[in-house]
């Protein structure tokens, strides 16, 4: 029998399997649920035991603990694989918006319903019961692969730095397969090439030493508000170039290719701007909106404070002007550099009459891009391409992902996303959902995936 089969045969055991570990209520953000994370945590362990996979440990960080594992029978003239996922989820409330109990899951519409099923639990299963339909159908993998699952992705990952770093023997690995991940849709596959990173600062602008009357004192100093204002006036020009010094020296320039492939990504500006309610689209000249929203760098206003709030008139003359920042970046931005080039900027650019201070804000993240030529990218569009029979598209994310830089940092490996949720499964909110046929497809897509790992 081989692994088709094998997977035909039990699928319906590894949905039951599925229900069983979306009962779990593993939400890493509450502390009542801690016991429960664990008990995932747990039950991964028992899972890839059954798998085959023997040896696989529950290992303590400094907050919720992680499960490692490994195959490592293919020998050192294969290449060793990690996959990555996370056994935690999301809190469900309010649980009122629920069709039925968040924990309590249910099969409907060849769907299963609770939280996690999609977000990560339904993902992270996909490679666990693919690597048990080769191992008990073969009596082994094509590849060495190890496994890395963890109990805090949705509270940020706090903890995993440190274990990652100190436990880089346990981790190392040729190649990076994430198995929290999206599909573009559920017959157009994707892989994700590039994610922005981040850096978080304030600039506070100072007057007087409290606040003042206007009538009294306004014209004689200055106003930090109307400072304030000046500034960020200098930041970027009206039609959306950021006009710090230097910002985008970093940028490593879009190629004819990879505008290629954005372009070949459906978008509809008309549709975008009804989804926001915008009346236009704006940005940096030169680029389309998609561009600009996957490929290049942003700064944007989050928050301004200063004088009377509330209603009506105060003829304050007010002591103090905040504005929050944060900057999106791309690819070979560093979130230092680009705060002191702001830094340098305000300083240069503050009026008189005010003193002015930028500080940096809790939030960073480095930029990722898969390399060009990046071998486990190519071999998962590959099979991408095999499983769905279209080309995979070729996209990119505005957010981050701290774990993917995480990985990067620490074993030097750029990691694929190949995971089979959808952006439409109610990931994080109420009624989240994981397609039992796409389940199913995930399985095969893993099984090819190692296969033709083995076969190079
Ligand atoms: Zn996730």
């Amino acid at each position: 029998m081989g692994w088709q089969e094998y997977l035909d045969r039990e699928q319906e055991r590894f949905v039951g399997e599925l229900l069983d570990f979306v009962r779990i209520p593993s939400v890493s953000a509450k502390p009542e649920n801690i016991p429960d994370v664990k008990a995932a945590g747990d039950w991964v362990v028992e899972r890839l035991g059954a798998a085959g996979i023997e040896g696989a440990v529950l290992l303590p960080t400094d907050g919720h603990p992680v499960v490692c594992a490994e195959w490592m029978g293919a020998g050192p003239d294969k290449p060793t694989i990690l996959i990555y996922g996370h056994f935690d989820v999301q809190p469900a409330e309010p649980f009122e918006l629920w069709s039925s109990p968040p924990f309590e899951p249910e099969i409907r519409d060849g769907k299963v319903w609770g939280r996690g099923a999609s977000d990560d639990k339904g993902g992270m299963l996909v490679p666990i019961v693919a690597v048990e339909a080769m191992m008990k159908s073969d009596g082994r993998l094509p590849v060495n692969v190890r496994f890395f699952f963890e109990g805090q992705e949705e509270i940020g990952s706090p903890d995993l730095p440190p274990f990652v770093e100190a436990n880089v023997d346990r981790l190392k690995a040729d190649m990076i397969f994430s198995a929290d991940g999206l599909q573009w849709a559920p017959a157009q596959p994707q892989i994700i090439e590039a994610l922005k990173g981040l850096v978080s600062l304030e600039i506070v602008v100072n007057g007087a030493r409290s606040d003042q009357h206007s009538g009294m004192h306004g014209g004689g100093i200055a106003n930090p508000a109307m400072a304030l204002a000046q500034i960020l006036a200098t930041m970027k020009s009206p039609d959306g170039l950021i006009t710090i010094d230097g910002f985008y020296d970093d940028v490593i320039d879009l190629t004819p290719e990879a505008r290629e492939a954005i372009a070949r990504v459906p978008f509809d500006e008309a549709e975008y701007l009804a989804e926001t309610g915008a009346p236009a689209a704006v940005g940096e000249p030169g680029y389309s909106v998609r561009e600009r929203l996957w490929a290049r760098p942003t700064l944007e206003v989050n928050g301004l404070t200063s004088g009377w709030q509330g209603a009506g008139t105060k003829t304050v003359l007010p002591a103090e002007a905040r504005a929050k920042i944060t900057c999106r970046l791309v690819a070979d931005q560093s979130p230092e550099r680009i705060f002191d080039l702001i830094s340098a900027h305000v300083e240069t650019h503050c009026p008189p009459g005010v003193t002015v201070k930028t500080e940096r804000n809790p939030g960073r993240a480095d930029p990722f891009l898969v390399p060009g030529g990046h071998n486990a990218s190519t071999v998962a569009e590959q099979v991408l391409e095999e499983v769905y029979g279209v080309k995979p598209y070729r996209t990119r994310v505005g957010g981050s992902i701290p774990v993917m830089t995480t990985l990067l940092e620490h074993l030097g490996v750029h990691a694929v996303m190949f995971g089979f949720s959808h952006g439409d499964e109610n990931l994080h909110a109420p009624d989240e959902f994981f397609r039992l046929d796409t389940f199913r497809r995930g399985q095969v897509a893993y099984c090819k995936l190692l296969e033709r790992l083995g076969r190079d």
